[in-house]
């Protein structure tokens, strides 16, 4: 059988290296010169802002400016934003990963939460005893009460159980794990399973030498199992014929194929395929579906406490305009020379504050979240500005390609038209980001092979 992956994201790669695990002939398409999709890895330079762009990210603040950056960050190597991969080992990604023999190595790290104090890490041994009752109850409920729980949101789950250490929790990993601040759009079911993960020993992990390490052992395991990989070769067009996809278009050369993975942002889907040859509730349901939003910063600092090193911080800004009326966010210390993505002696803080993307797209509201997220920063290391060299703030509106909330439920890998599968973040698989982008090949795995 022979099959096309449209992008070489997450999603896109790890399908393809599970089909070529499985004897089957690949064939990946990507319009990038790059590997990696929303997780790939890049230099601060010329084409940056450009770069950006594509993947609907805008730079609204720098100090300097940024050609002045180029200079200052020429030895930097950043990923497109903010990126931990949840769950470290138990996360899918990393358990894919190995599926491949694949053993990167990872910075992991418990979380810290920036109150009026600063309480690392912010689950200590006596509240996991107090909260896990709660899980293994969890645990063991029946498929059917799961279900049910799916349509119930945190607001009203904490409501019922939020008391003392446990409701901060609550208010806090739900909104984390699905880059939305509003908790009466999170579904309870949902994200109580992806919280076991954040019980464990390194609920986030970042890759030695930077997010793209992952989307290049990929590439390397897709390459040797006798797969191709086309850089810099967009896709113009899916053919469909009688409700069944045929193959694509490049330019103007057709190619056939047996199955067509597609794993472009859904709502992207009619940008290259007709919108015609879809039953017409499915073009309105996938135009409708919201992406989540966020602000992301980079503070570049010549000097850091060891303490920090390699941990992260969450905070929850209370009673501000933004929708669900607290922003949540993360400051982490995970980018050093150690990890190999910056020079000797130089840290790179990455931090982000949650919004919707229509937050993310009017500059005020996003100047507000960069003030949040440096009066936090400000708390953890209070002379910040004294060892700054250089610092970098971009919305996106197209963080986690479809928010997991009660209101936008995520697509099956299954389009209506036969032969064409999506793969992707976009999907309803396990988890949430690049987690979500690499389960989605188990999904298209377990129809085609
Ligand atoms: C700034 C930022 C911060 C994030 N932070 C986190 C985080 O902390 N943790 C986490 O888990 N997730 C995070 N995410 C989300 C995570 O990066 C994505 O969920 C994941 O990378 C999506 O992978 P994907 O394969 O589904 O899609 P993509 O990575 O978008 O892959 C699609 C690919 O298709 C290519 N393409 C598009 N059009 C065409 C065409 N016509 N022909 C050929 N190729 C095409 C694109 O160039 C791209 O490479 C973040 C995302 C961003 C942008």
């Amino acid at each position: 059988m022979k099959a096309c992956v449209i992008g070489a994201g997450v999603g896109g790669l790890a399908t393809a290296s599970l089909l070529v695990k499985n004897g089957w002939s690949v064939d990946v398409y990507e319009k990038e010169e790059l590997l990696g999709g929303r997780a790939l890895s890049c230099k601060i330079q010329e084409g940056y802002e450009n770069l950006l762009k594509k993947f609907e990210m805008k730079i609204v603040a720098t100090s300097p400016d940024l050609q002045q950056i180029y200079d200052l960050a020429a030895d930097y190597k950043v990923d497109l934003g903010f990126h931990l991969i949840g769950g470290g080992k138990k996360g899918a990604c990393v358990r894919l990963l190995r599926q491949f023999g694949i053993e990167l190595n990872f910075v992991g790290s418990r979380l810290g939460f920036i109150g009026d104090k600063i309480d690392y890490p912010i689950l200590k041994a006596k509240d996991k005893f107090a909260i896990l009752p709660r899980i293994l109850q969890l645990l063991f409920t029946r498929k059917s009460k799961i279900e049910e729980m799916k349509k119930i949101s945190m607001e009203e789950m904490i409501k019922k159980y939020g008391r003392g250490k446990l409701k901060l929790i609550l208010e806090l990993f739900p909104r984390l794990i699905t880059t939305v601040n509003d908790l009466s759009r999170i579904s309870a079911g949902e994200t109580f399973f992806a919280q076991r993960e954040l019980l464990g020993g390194d609920p986030v992990v970042y890759p030695y030498g930077g997010l793209n390490s992952i989307a290049e052992a990929m590439a390397e395991y897709i390459e040797k199992n006798g797969g191709r990989i086309y850089l810099g070769q967009k896709v113009n067009k899916i053919i469909i014929e009688d409700g069944v996809a045929k193959g694509i278009k490049i330019k103007r050369k057709e190619k056939e194929y047996d199955v067509i993975i597609f794993t472009l942002p859904i709502q992207h889907i009619f940008t290259i395929a007709d919108e015609k040859e879809f039953p017409e509730e499915w073009v309105e349901y996938v135009k409708n579906l919201k992406p989540t939003g966020s602000l992301i910063s980079y503070h570049a600092l010549n000097k850091l406490n060891k303490n920090l090193l390699n941990k992260s911080f969450v905070f929850i800004e209370r009673n501000v305009d933004f929708e669900g009326n607290d922003v949540v966010g993360m400051i982490d210390f995970k980018m050093s020379h150690e990890s190999s993505v910056t020079p000797r002696g130089k840290y790179l803080v990455q931090s982000y504050a949650i919004c919707t993307p229509e937050e993310a797209k009017k500059r005020k509201k996003a100047m507000e979240l960069k003030k949040i997220i440096e009066k936090n920063l400000e708390k953890l290391i209070p002379d910040y500005e004294k060892h700054m060299e250089w610092n970098i703030h971009a919305a996106i509106w197209h963080l986690d390609g479809v928010a997991k909330t009660i209101d936008n439920e995520k697509p099956d890998v299954v389009t209506p038209i036969k032969n064409l599968y999506i793969a992707g973040d976009c999907v309803a698989s396990k988890g949430v980001g690049v987690n979500c982008a690499a389960d989605s090949a188990n999904l298209i795995a377990e129809r085609l092979i």
